[in-house]
């Protein structure tokens, strides 16, 4: 009796109790057997499980992989564009810069401007399995040299803006218009047999002969500088163009300008007359670059038509 156990079974109905009788040996083998089938089983299950969840991991993985691969590709092909695009803002800013007489912008400073270690991204390691020319690393290399290219050329771009504000303001004061739509060319620049004082004189201006009161124009911008009788050339207005440019009207009968007041080009100014050392009617125009008188044709249009539509305008 004393190796042997007994398994009582008692149903909840309490109508007939079981008892088995079973020897420890044999009940202690099955004990064994049971657990060691318990704990494989378990463990099989385990196994499959974790299997089976780091398949799905990745398998979600995989996918996300192939989603980026494919913005990747996305973003490689709007960032060549942008790199096109970039070069053809390149090519008008060295346009820009030969119409405005400026210097292009040389290679060494565009590298400067673009280049640097610092900017190297290098984890293609970290990324493998993408293909080499979609590598991130590349990508982001190329959208720093993009960045800089465009800051750049914003830089350039405000430069640009400024010089051609000052030509076209340096353009507005250049003494380009012919000061009397009338009248003909009497007198012209440099030497000549003075008509009064009988010898060779330096003519300092242009004479047009037109009838007296005849309207003089200012011939570009500027501010009156002077406006009075000043000895041989009698009546005169002086207009002050900025950038090194001066003026001169002699003989006038009369102006319509007062000193420190801004003219256009085209604005009259004053009327032919006789006043000062002359002969007859006309007008003496001078144009001065740093004080200096030159030859009034090398700068205004010969040309009625255009004359004619800018004093009208
Ligand atoms: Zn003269």
């Amino acid at each position: 009796m004393k190796d042997e156990s007994r398994l009582i079974f008692v149903p909840r109905n309490k109508s007939e109790v079981k008892e088995f009788k079973i020897s420890r040996l044999k009940l202690f083998t099955f004990s064994f057997l049971f657990l060691i089938s318990f704990t494989f089983v378990g463990k099989l299950g385990l196994d499959l499980f974790i299997d089976f969840s780091q398949n799905s991991k990745i398998k979600t993985l995989e996918r996300t992989n192939a989603v980026l691969e494919d913005r990747l590709i996305e973003a490689k092909a709007k960032i060549d564009s942008i790199s096109q695009q970039i070069l053809v803002i390149v090519k008008k800013d060295d346009e820009l810069r030969t119409v405005l007489g400026m210097s292009q912008l040389s290679s060494d400073i565009r590298e400067v401007g673009i280049g640097g270690s610092d900017y190297a991204y290098n984890f293609e390691d970290e990324v493998s399995g993408f293909e080499d020319n979609v590598g991130l690393g590349k990508q982001l290399n190329e959208l720093s040299k993009l960045e800089r290219e465009v800051k750049l050329e914003l830089e350039s771009y405000t430069e640009l803006m400024k010089t051609f504000q000052k030509k076209q303001d340096s353009l507005k004061h250049l003494p380009s218009l012919k000061p009397v739509l009338e009248g003909y060319l009497s007198s012209t620049f440099g030497m000549r047999m003075h008509p009064i004082q009988g010898v060779r004189k330096h003519h300092e201006g242009m004479d047009f002969s037109a009838p007296r009161g005849t309207p003089v124009y200012a011939s570009a911008d500027g501010v009156i500088k002077f406006t009075g009788v000043a000895g041989g050339y009698g009546r005169m207005v002086r207009i002050d163009h900025k950038y090194g440019y001066e003026t001169r009207y002699g003989h006038l009968n009369k102006y319509v300008v007062r000193t420190g007041e801004k003219v256009k080009r085209g604005q009259k100014i004053g009327e032919v007359g006789n006043t000062g050392i002359s002969t007859a009617p006309h007008l003496h125009y001078e144009v001065r670059y740093e004080g200096k008188p030159l030859d009034p044709r090398l700068y205004y249009f010969d040309d009625q038509i255009l004359n004619t539509m800018v004093v009208n305008k």
